[in-house]
């Protein structure tokens, strides 16, 4: 009887193996390079939209949470606990936003880890890379507690260093450090919203009194934010890139999910992506395809 238990695991175990191998062998990447996770031009399921907000939470992140749950759609959210000049959150904006972070896991979001203190992980030593994402990690667990999800999703800050020219060598010690810890999330190219960039005058990650969104700037800003991804959205799926840490993406995203929804799109979470590209969610993903530091951990 057991023997026949052990024999039916070690089926399960090889046909898990065998996805992943398979996912491999189609990547045109170098995986020493890349470790696994969706890169720019990875294929997607067709009219499917993985909405992802980078960098927060912020003050503007309830107001995104709003909209997201009148639309009955879940995002993936990429979070930094330390990311200076967020003047008033005494450096750990998971303290001072604990209530939205807890809504946006009690409204079925997902949280990825996009490190503590938001540095190009190009410039740092190994050892200092697994401290940006471990912190992170734990200062989430030390604001929510048992609440905190283990974030096995990872987007690096300014998608370094797959976003630039950079030399082998600096993607694969960024690939070693990262790989055990999470899969890789970039996002679809030409669907970065651009909201971090063109900044309007009194947008900033905490409410102030300067923003008058009827203002022409201001306007403009939302304009080129709805036209670059609705004119580029042609049934296609795309993984697009967002920040909730500006006024502009929470008055225009309302618009383009009612578009996006006209266009016959549906909505998911990157996790979900995990789930259609590799039968399994990441955690158990990340399990198989680092066998050495699993079974390190459990010696
Ligand atoms: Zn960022």
């Amino acid at each position: 009887m057991n023997t026949r238990i052990k024999w039916k695991q070690g089926l399960l175990l090889l046909s898990f193996l065998g996805i992943i191998t398979n996912a491999i062998s189609v990547e045109t990447h170098n995986k020493n390079e890349y470790p696994l996770g969706f890169y720019a031009d990875d294929a997607l399921p067709n009219q499917t939209v993985y909405l992802t907000f980078d960098d927060g939470p912020s003050d503007w992140t309830d107001e995104i949470l709003d909209t997201l749950h009148e639309n009955n759609i879940k995002a993936t959210f990429f979070i930094c606990a330390n990311w200076q000049p967020k003047s008033k959150t005494n450096r750990n904006s998971f303290i001072k936003y604990q209530e939205t972070l807890e809504r946006m896991i009690a409204e079925g979001n997902v949280l990825g880890n996009h490190t503590k203190n938001h540095y190009n992980l190009s410039n740092l030593s190994s050892v200092n890379i697994e401290k940006q994402l471990d912190e992170n990690q734990q200062l989430l667990k030390d604001a929510l507690g048992l609440k905190a999800p283990q974030m096995t999703l990872i987007r690096t800050p300014f998608g370094q260093p797959w976003m630039s020219e950079t030399p082998p060598e600096v993607k694969i010690k960024v690939a070693n450090a990262i790989k055990s810890r999470g899969l890789v999330m970039m996002w679809s190219r030409h669907f970065n919203s651009n909201d971090s960039k063109n900044w309007v005058k009194g947008e900033w990650y905490e409410k102030g009194k300067h923003i008058d969104v009827d203002e022409k700037e201001f306007k403009r800003k939302m304009l080129e934010i709805y036209n670059r991804l609705i004119n580029r959205s042609n049934g296609k799926g795309m993984v697009i890139l967002f920040h909730d840490t500006h006024l502009t993406t929470v008055k225009i995203l309302p618009e383009i999910i009612q578009t996006l929804k006209i266009k016959g799109y549906h909505f998911a979470t990157l996790e979900e992506y995990v789930q259609w590209r590799w039968r399994m969610d990441s955690k158990n993903l990340i399990m198989l395809s680092n066998p050495d530091k699993v079974s390190k951990k459990n010696k």
